[in-house]
């Protein structure tokens, strides 16, 4: 099988684009496609300070990389962060992963351990609090991802998310009927006027999990394939993700049509509605933006008998390292 665009054997076929193309030009092919996809979203402007959210899986290693490669031409500055939420040797590969990737990048970074910043792990929490982990996992990421982007003046937060997650997203929100959810899998989020909840970006918005794949391995980025050992496979969220992936294959480009029509009409409908316009107050206690009197991410460190501005002073301490 030829490469589309050489005489290089290819290594990945894409049938929604009809093209078969070798490892130089998959890398080519997606760092256009995320360079379109941060212009027609208008994800990035010149002089932003971007933070990258690490996870040390393959689809944020993609994410970095092609940040890295276009970010002379954005005229943007990278800094990075990663979470260990001490979920066993897991959570010790990601972050070894992530270290390496920031280090090739040489982009400067930072990594908040829960164990350093509130003496108890992940798993600990989850007991502690008697809530599913996903929750609380979600929660926590992202509360210390925003927390960090605003400590260190970052206007936007980037994360990995591919096309399959948004979509996935997309239909659970539909089926479970949270249109506040809803309205927020947007390219970009915009966050609060003050700069205490950046602005969200999703570069990969268009990018597909096999692509981000392909890319990591022939780029040769540090990544972890394994799965999180504390994920619960019958959640819905998993079926769903079995159906998108059947019907791509019976019907190529479905998931990309649908998701331009989301953003191009459905979006544009739930925001004449004023469904995306959430309330933010001031949490009482960590000051950041929230919609309840105090935030959840404060509410769950008092749960498990923990002082949250204890843990916001080492969460600071951490940051500082880098700065
Ligand atoms: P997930 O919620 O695990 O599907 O991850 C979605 C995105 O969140 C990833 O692509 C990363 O950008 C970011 N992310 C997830 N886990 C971490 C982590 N432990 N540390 C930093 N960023 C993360
Ligand atoms: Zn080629
Ligand atoms: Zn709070």
């Amino acid at each position: 099988m030829r490469c589309s665009f050489c005489n290089a054997s290819a290594i990945i076929s894409l049938r929604y684009a009809k093209l078969r193309l070798c490892p130089e030009h998959l890398s080519s092919y997606l760092e256009r496609k995320v360079l379109r996809t941060i212009n027609r979203y208008g994800l990035i402007k010149r002089n932003d300070k971007v933070l990258i959210a690490v996870s040390g899986g393959k689809d944020s290693a993609t994410l970095a990389h092609i940040l890295y490669r276009l970010k002379d031409h954005l005229g943007i500055k990278l800094v990075g962060m990663h979470i260990n939420l001490g979920i066993g040797e897991y959570s010790i590969k990601l972050e070894r992963a992530s270290r390496e990737l920031f280090e090739r990048l040489a982009i400067p970074y930072v990594i908040l351990s829960l164990k350093d910043i509130a003496d108890v792990t992940l798993p600990d929490i989850v007991r502690m609090a008697r809530r599913a982990a996903c929750s609380v996992c979600g929660l926590i990421k992202r509360y210390l991802m925003n927390i960090t982007a605003y400590m260190l003046n970052a206007n936007k937060l980037a994360t990995g998310h591919v096309l399959e997650d948004i979509v996935q997203f997309i239909i659970k929100e539909f089926l479970t009927a949270d249109f506040d959810r809803l309205s927020k899998l947007k390219p970009l989020l915009e966050g609060t006027p003050d700069g205490r909840l950046v602005t969200k970006i999703r570069p990969l918005y268009e990018v597909r999990e096999k692509e981000s794949l392909t890319y990591a391995i022939v780029n040769n980025l540090p990544f972890v394939y394994d799965t999180c050992p504390l994920i619960d496979e019958r959640m819905m969220v998993f079926k769903i993700r079995r159906l998108i992936d059947n019907l791509e294959l019976e019907h190529p480009g479905l998931s990309i049509y649908f998701l331009r029509k989301y953003n191009s009409s459905f979006i544009k409908y739930l925001e004449n509605l004023g469904m995306n316009k959430t309330k933010f107050s001031t949490c009482n206690i960590c000051g950041m933006p929230s919609t309840s009197h105090t935030c959840g991410f404060c509410r769950l460190i008092l749960r498990i008998g923990k002082d949250p501005l204890d843990v916001l002073a080492r969460v600071r301490s951490q940051i500082e390292t880098m700065t």
